[in-house]
């Protein structure tokens, strides 16, 4: 089984995270659940609805497992290692359940459509399955779990968005938060299992967007990022007011609840990010100058057999067009290494590209087959593991040398940095992040600057991660 060589794997540092309440809960509860998130940012905006609804059932969320009535566990299917890593932490949650006959184990998120008979039945690992379209149910099925049934509910949706659920923030820093606005794919990309699992693509009911932006910037949130497997392509018809919101409307909309509360987005598919989005974005200061374009191969054949539907030419044409619009803007991208087929001279490709494009940072993968999808179906998968591997290996180290020639151009200027808390090796920095999302570690002085303030940042020093500076008038 391949894993991936970077550490930039969907925010590695948070797979498995389990959540606590950011809060200390004001209500008495029941009951104790304990949850854990694997995967994209989804799926970690998907727990905290499931935590809304479960804190209005009874349930309190706790981040130690032993005390817990309910383990639940949001899971990823995106490559065989995530699988594999959710397996085996419910062989270890069964091992508790043994000391604890009362507790529940239910899975959650991606894996609960292919793997439900699996865990349910042959394996017996689990009480309860659960799609992400069916988190409405959960406390139902909960209740049917207590009474010794198997509870089961994977049933894809056409409609629902959880627009009126406000989720409860886990683990929150206060200052940043995510807000989900669409969910599905109707992308058909042909590696990729997420059309399967999540279903068909919708969007969000603009006005609630708005409503929980504003709401977190009331309660002192400073960052929203808005996210999607493919935000772009948002598109909601208000019936009310017989017309459509566009995603480059609701950006801009976000951007006037407050010029202080910045706005970000994640993902952005290239076919997708129109001049309407980028004019926006270079409009209005708080939109953050950053975009993560996925990009997964260089070589135009192996975009064609992935179905991205666009050529490498065109790719580059779309970074010319945002930086030509947007200067300053950051870049980062998602890279598959060893696709079906891929020869050398594709790989040389991808490669190149990255060169063109010097991203800032990259999500960097070995291609993983997944049962189902397009790629499974029609090629073989051919690249053999230690070539995927140093293909892989080759791409983390020209990333690594391009992060860190790019925070090199930094040193000397000067950055608005929002403040998310302490730098994570010394309780003497602070730790924040730039508009082209880089992060930013800066002594605290005696300049009296708090969590979730703006800093004038000059930067004096890096590393390929990390931009380091001082406050500055
Ligand atoms: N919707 C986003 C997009 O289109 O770019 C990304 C969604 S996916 C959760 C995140 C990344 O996982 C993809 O961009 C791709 O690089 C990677 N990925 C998806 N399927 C994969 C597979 N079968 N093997 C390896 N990496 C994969
Ligand atoms: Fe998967 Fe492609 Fe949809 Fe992204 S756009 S979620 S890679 S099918």
């Amino acid at each position: 089984m391949l894993e991936s060589l970077s550490s930039k794997v969907h925010d590695e540092g948070r797979q498995g995270e389990a959540y606590q309440p950011a809060v200390a809960a004001a209500r008495e509860f029941r009951k104790r659940f304990y949850i854990e998130s694997y995967g994209c940012q989804m799926n970690f905006a998907d727990s905290e609805i499931v935590a809304a609804i479960l804190n209005d059932n009874g349930f309190g969320a706790t981040g130690n497992y032993a005390e817990a009535d309910l383990i639940l566990l949001n899971t990823c299917s995106i490559r065989e290692k995530a699988e594999q890593t959710v397996r085996n932490r419910l062989h270890l949650f069964r091992q508790v359940k043994e000391s604890r006959p009362g507790m529940l184990i239910g899975v959650l998120g991606c894996m609960a459509e292919r793997l439900k008979s699996k865990f349910l039945e042959e394996e017996k690992l689990v009480d309860m399955v659960v799609g992400p379209d069916a988190y409405r149910t959960l406390p139902g099925l909960v209740a049917e779990a207590e009474t010794g049934q198997k509870a089961v509910n994977v049933l894809l949706s056409r409609e629902e968005t959880y627009a009126d659920i406000s989720p409860v923030r886990l683990d929150s820093n206060g200052v940043t938060a995510f807000v989900s606005i669409m969910r599905g794919c109707n992308n058909m990309c042909s590696f990729c299992v997420v059309p399967f699992t999540r279903g068909r693509e919708r969007s969000r009911d603009a006005h609630s967007i708005i409503r929980e932006c504003a709401d977190l910037f009331e309660k002192g949130y400073k960052e929203v990022t808005l996210l999607g497997q493919n935000v772009d392509s948002y598109y909601w018809l208000d019936e009310a007011a017989d017309h459509t919101v566009t995603f480059a409307q609701l950006l801009e909309r976000v951007a006037l609840i407050d010029p202080s509360l910045r706005v970000r987005f994640s993902t952005s598919h290239p076919k997708d990010i129109t001049d309407d989005v980028l004019l926006v974005m270079a409009r209005y200061d708080n939109i953050c100058r950053y975009i993560h374009l996925p990009v997964q191969s260089g070589s135009t054949r192996i975009l064609q057999l992935m179905n991205r539907t666009y050529t490498r030419e065109w790719y580059q044409a779309k970074v010319d067009r945002i930086l030509a619009m947007i200067p300053d803007c950051g870049l980062s991208t998602d890279i598959i290494a060893g696709f079906c087929t891929e020869t050398e001279e594709d790989h040389q490709d991808t490669l190149s590209l990255m060169r063109y494009a010097r991203y800032d940072m990259s999500y960097m993968f070995f291609y993983s087959e997944r049962p189902g999808t397009l790629a499974a179906r029609r090629y073989t998968d051919d690249i053999p593991e230690e070539v995927k591997k140093r293909r892989l290996d080759e791409i983390v180290k020209l990333q690594n040398r391009l992060s860190l020639e790019k925070n090199k151009e930094d040193i000397g200027r000067t950055f608005i940095v929002l403040i998310e808390g302490d730098s994570k090796k010394s309780a003497a920095d602070w730790r924040g992040r730039n508009s082209q999302n880089k992060v930013v570690v800066f002594p605290k002085g005696v300049s009296g600057l708090r969590k979730g303030d703006y800093a004038r940042v000059k930067i004096e020093d890096c590393t390929g991660a990390t931009l380091i500076g001082r406050v500055t008038e």
